[in-house]
């Protein structure tokens, strides 16, 4: 039915540390098919990301079947000027995509480039926006969620995006940032060269209709829905956003539709 399949991650495979019921299964079936991990959380280096599966139990993926947004914002970034200086707002998984292939340059950077995590304060938010104003310096995102799921001490609460964290920079400075991740075309497209695929031949599963429903269809991707992260059994679908081919409780019920 597809030649590859994109898979989300959180509210997808897992919450947090807790893998989804028959996330294993449905990886079990998939795994002589080509397929990728691709999501906006930018925190993680990949990695990281695996040694997370291998930690809740889900089959070990490689590192090259990760795909997250601060790797598409380093690819992105070194396209528009290669060798490029950055100043960098986030965690490990950003500095380490972007020193893959930029400069840290606090003094004279290309780019402020802010993801998510710890990092944002008086002084960070200071040093951007001079870089933006005074020397021209241009703002980069990695991702759009303003908000997204987290597990502290244990505990499942909200922390801030990447949309919301790089809002200072764009209101202090008076400019527009640039954001990379889904539902960015950029994205997918970086998974499709990945895969060797088109767009028309690939699956995308996601959890949420904004970003990874609404990317992958723009780009002609097959699309599947799971309402088993932000978005409930029972929820009304948001106005104005294209509808998946596949709108399904679970990820069991998806093999049974795509006939895993
Ligand atoms: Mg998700």
């Amino acid at each position: 039915m597809f030649d590859a399949i994109l898979l989300d991650m959180d509210g997808v495979l897992f919450h947090g540390e807790r893998p989804l019921p028959r996330a294993d299964e449905f990886l079990q079936k998939i795994r002589r098919m080509p397929h990728l991990f691709i999501t906006n959380n930018p925190t993680l280096a990949p990695d990281q990301v695996v040694a997370k599966f291998v930690r809740i139990g889900l089959p070990k993926p490689e590192p090259e079947q990760i795909l997250t947004s601060a790797q598409a914002t380093a690819d992105w970034l070194a396209k528009q000027k290669p060798g490029f200086g950055y100043y960098a707002v986030g965690a490990v998984g950003l500095h380490q995509a972007l020193c893959e292939v930029g400069l840290e340059d606090p003094l004279h950077a290309d780019f402020v480039v802010v993801g998510e995590g710890p990092g944002l304060d008086f002084a960070t938010l200071t040093r951007g926006i001079n870089l933006i104003v005074k020397q021209g310096a241009r703002l980069v995102a990695t991702n759009p969620d303003i908000n997204v799921d987290a597990s502290v001490e244990g505990v499942h609460c909200l922390v801030p995006g990447g949309g919301a964290l790089v809002a200072p920079f764009a209101v202090a400075s008076g400019v527009e940032p640039v954001i990379i991740g889904k539902p960015n075309p950029l994205m997918f497209d970086m998974a499709m060269r990945r895969l060797g695929c088109q767009p028309e031949h690939c699956l995308m599963v996601g959890d949420r209709p904004d970003t990874d429903i609404a990317g992958a269809a723009a780009l002609g991707m097959r699309t599947a829905l799971v309402r088993t992260g932000r978005f409930l059994p029972g929820d009304t679908w948001p106005e104005g956003l294209v509808k998946p081919d596949w709108d399904v409780e679970n990820l069991q019920h998806l093999r049974h539709f795509i006939q895993l």
